[in-house]
């Protein structure tokens, strides 16, 4: 039986989202009935370690409106999304998360705001009362810093609940990046942006898989992505402490004419050691911490593998590969094409 195609696609990726998937299909399928438009869930598997998987199939066995795609293993949140978006039929596209801190109801002022003929509708948190002291401070630190050094701003408080429409879509499939940082790949496409504000709800059931390190890293990602101000900062360092130490040279060549050596001070030395050693290593793990994603990017490895999507027949799980550009394959079969 084929489905019509639909308007909208909800994109859910899923994590260990056994105990809340339920209600969560509860409150997003009559938002969906409402209004009135074609829709598909896409509930996306991203390696759960419980029954998640179950879950979904039973799910889409029900509901000829869900679409259950299981990757091959844990992804994470980033790759679930960008496999979602590639796969999405929908004219519109909702990302959303499983654990109903999006509420579901917001759908309805994203379709009105893009009847309106906006592109991007993105969701604004007014209230993070629901969130701890810590995360939000360090969420506020990050925005901060962020739109500081990356070129590209990224709005403060806006998360991956929103709709795109195709263009932003097919622009967003534009961008070949293996470390994708989702909120920065909205940002950086950009188009005509209508923003709703609203109340973040507290996690719905089970619980978030974003602990401090993995948001740590979730930050790096996000900064080393947009902006490349880390790595030149040191040509203006290393410049301020060579001026400085210039002039505290010739201070010292001055002093030493004049009247003559006097006893060393090792406190003073081994202080000027320590801190510039310490800078340097600052330096050099910057510098690590591009050339480890240069590395990481350089081997063109696609984002996610789908093992299963059952908007197809067949599945094969290395017939999808959404990371190679039209132009690489191109340059590739030339290569190879030569070597014949
Ligand atoms: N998620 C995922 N893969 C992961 C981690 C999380 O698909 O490796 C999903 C998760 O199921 C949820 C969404 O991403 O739908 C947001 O995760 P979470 O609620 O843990 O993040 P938080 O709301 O704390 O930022
Ligand atoms: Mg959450």
């Amino acid at each position: 039986m084929s489905m019509p195609t639909p308007t909208i696609s909800v994109i859910c990726p899923c994590y260990n989202e056994q105990e809340g998937l339920n209600s969560f299909m509860q409150r997003i399928t009559p938002v969906l009935e409402q209004t009135n438009l074609e829709y598909e869930i896409l509930l996306i598997n991203d390696g759960s370690k419980d029954n998640t998987l179950d879950v979904i199939y039973q799910l889409s066995e029900q509901n000829t409106r869900v679409r259950a795609i299981n990757l091959s293993r844990n992804f994470g949140k980033e790759a679930a999304l960008t496999a979602g978006i590639d796969r999405a039929k929908g004219e519109v596209l909702i990302p959303i998360d499983a654990d109903l801190q999006d509420p579901p109801e917001l759908i309805h002022d994203f379709i009105r705001e893009w009847q309106k003929g906006y592109d991007v509708v993105v969701a604004k948190r007014v209230d993070r009362s629901s969130d701890t002291w810590a995360k939000k401070f360090s969420a506020e630190m990050f925005y901060k810093f962020h739109n500081m050094v990356a070129q590209v701003e990224i709005p403060e408080n806006v998360g991956d609940f929103r709709l795109i429409n195709r263009r932003v879509v097919q622009a967003i499939q534009l961008l070949p990046e293996n470390q994708r940082f989702m909120k920065g790949v909205f940002s950086w496409v950009g188009f005509k942006t209508s923003v709703v504000e609203y109340k973040r709800d507290a996690r719905e059931a089970g619980e978030s898989s974003f602990n401090g390190w993995k948001l740590w890293n979730f930050a790096l990602d996000g900064i080393t992505s947009f902006s490349t101000a880390p790595l030149r900062i040191w040509l203006y360092i290393g410049c301020v402490i060579s001026a400085l130490s210039f002039l505290f040279g010739s201070f010292t060549i001055l002093k030493t004419l004049m009247f003559g050596i006097d006893a060393p001070g090792y406190a003073s030395m081994l202080t000027v050691i320590l801190f510039l050693g310490g800078v340097q290593l600052i330096g050099i793990g910057v510098l690590g911490e591009y050339v480890g994603r240069l590395y990481m990017e350089s081997k063109r490895r696609p984002i996610y593998i789908v093992e299963h999507d059952d908007a197809e027949s067949a599945s094969d799980p290395f017939h999808h590969n959404p990371v190679e550009s039209p132009s690489l394959t191109q340059e590739k079969s030339e290569h190879f094409d030569k070597l014949a």
